[in-house]
């Protein structure tokens, strides 16, 4: 059996017993990559030398000494490129570590690779990148899901033992789902954002993608905790999230928000949910109907909200500071040219649509009222976890669409989000894992699960979603490449 099937967990155990080396690690990544790859597409670049120079040195015994991890594009990695999937940032080499990856590289960790993404993390199937496309390794005609498609393509695909991505309204949960691995989103503040290129400031989080629960309470225990340079990362006590793993859930409570299984599920999906469902009673838990009144909001608030951050924080590209530079003869025709030039036309029509509803005139009609309709959903949320520990729903309404199905109507794409997004407006914790499958003709396409938690109580998250993944055997299967 080839090192790269194997989870963190399980390569930990082989790296501290001296059976394998964290540069048997790396070359069998590398072996992997070259056979797959070429097809998948996760990856967009990759700096075996460094990799090769800190395996050497790794220390093992640390949290997560010798293990390689793959990184989103969108996270800034010392002397690597950070594109964030734009033609915008071509040529960039980031200066700095992320916080994050400061964390990794204090326990022992490799960054290891930068994986594709939709252009800026705006999207839902990572069509939206400008240098790559990828797809899903269960059926390489179909998307991987976005905007962290490339992270979840490459763990699903035993091209990575575990990927770091980034979450605004679904960018890690909704991937995850659609490729067949775990996606956790952790609390908004938990993880720092310090290097991570800031789409929508107060909903983006940083967050892993793992083979099993079990590893991605591992790689939450490094990234999480306050940092000094981000001053929304929270000063809250980091618990080690493995300890409640494997107790039993017996009188757990869980909610079944009723705004959440309505029409337009795709019936294969909404059974493999319910199997779940089933699955947790047997198991002990008791299941319980709540409602989110004011879920059906939630999608336009984040449309306007999330548009409104990224044209303000998109600003800073205008060809001076950062990648490309269009070639003129004055300074206002060399923004707008490096402008017209570096975005694609998803970024594009965020970056009008966010400059319009802040625009007087509009700003209290829209951004404002939006604000306020956020207030509504985080309180719904505040008030059905006083009745229940978690909350579960599918993570997305269907499983892996076709590539170039989507693309003509944004509206289509930006409903893949519909059950993650709320998660971000609350700032609320989220897990997506892997619950059956859908058979669509000739492929069998993963169904994901996504379970909500309260925040700061990732542990809990864990612990529920844990128990359901020992009891079932999803989390095994891998695509045939
Ligand atoms: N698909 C959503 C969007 O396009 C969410 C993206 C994300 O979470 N980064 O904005």
């Amino acid at each position: 059996m080839s090192l790269t099937s194997l989870s963190i967990s399980e390569l930990q155990q082989k790296l501290r017993s001296r059976e394998a080396s964290p540069l048997d690690a790396i070359n069998a990544l590398e072996a992997r990559i070259a056979t797959v790859d070429g097809r998948v597409g996760g990856y967009l670049s990759r700096n075996l030398e460094a990799a090769r120079q800190l395996a050497a040195t790794a220390d093992v015994n640390l949290p997560l000494g010798g293990v390689p991890i793959a990184i989103k594009d969108v996270i800034n990695v010392s002397g690597e490129p950070c594109t964030c999937a734009s033609k915008i940032l071509k040529g960039y080499v980031s200066p700095y570590d992320a916080t994050v990856i400061t964390k990794l590289r204090q326990a022992g960790a490799i960054p290891f690779g930068r994986t594709n993404m939709d252009e800026f993390a705006m999207g839902s199937s990572c069509e939206n990148s400008a240098l790559q496309r990828t797809a899903n390794p269960w059926d390489l005609t179909r998307t991987p899901g976005g905007s962290s498609g490339g992270s979840a393509a490459v763990v699903a695909a035993d091209e990575a033992f575990a990927a770091l991505g980034s979450d605004t309204g679904g960018s890690i949960r909704q991937p995850a789902a659609l490729c067949g691995c775990v996606g956790l989103k952790p609390t908004y503040g938990r993880v720092s954002r310090f290097g991570l290129v800031a789409f929508a400031s107060s909903l983006d989080q940083v967050g892993p993608f793992t083979k099993t629960v079990r590893d991605a309470a591992l790689v939450l225990n490094v990234i999480s905790g306050r940092d000094p340079r981000d001053s929304t990362s929270i000063d809250q006590s980091v618990p080690d999230h493995t300890t409640h793993l494997g107790e039993d859930i017996k009188g757990i409570r869980i909610g079944v928000p009723k705004e959440y299984f309505v029409d337009g599920i795709d019936p294969q999906v909404r059974s493999a949910v319910d199997a779940a469902l089933r699955q947790y009673e047997s198991l002990g838990a008791e299941v319980v109907e709540v409602s989110l009144p004011h879920t059906e909001h939630a999608v336009g608030v984040y449309y306007i909200l999330a548009t409104a951050e990224a044209s303000a924080n998109l600003a800073r590209f205008d060809g001076v500071r950062y990648g490309h530079r269009a070639a003129s003869a004055n300074l206002l025709e060399q923004y707008q040219r490096t402008r017209a030039e570096g975005f694609g036309p998803e970024v594009k029509r965020r970056i009008i649509l966010g400059t319009y509803v802040l625009s007087s005139g509009y700003y209290d009609a829209f951004y404002l009222r939006a604000q306020k309709v956020r207030t509504l959903i985080r309180r719904d949320f505040t008030q059905v976890f006083e009745k229940v520990d978690v909350l579960l729903s599918p993570t997305s309404p269907e499983a892996a669409f076709k590539l170039g199905d989507r693309t003509d109507d944004p509206l289509k794409m930006y409903l893949a989000d519909i059950f993650t997004i709320a998660a971000n407006l609350a700032g609320i914790s989220g897990i997506s894992i892997p619950c059956g499958f859908a058979h669509v003709g000739e492929s069998r396409l993963p169904v994901g699960l996504q379970l909500l938690g309260r925040p700061f109580e990732e542990s809990t998250l864990l612990k529920i979603a844990h128990a359901y993944e020992q009891a079932t055997q999803w989390h095994k299967e891998r695509p045939a490449l």
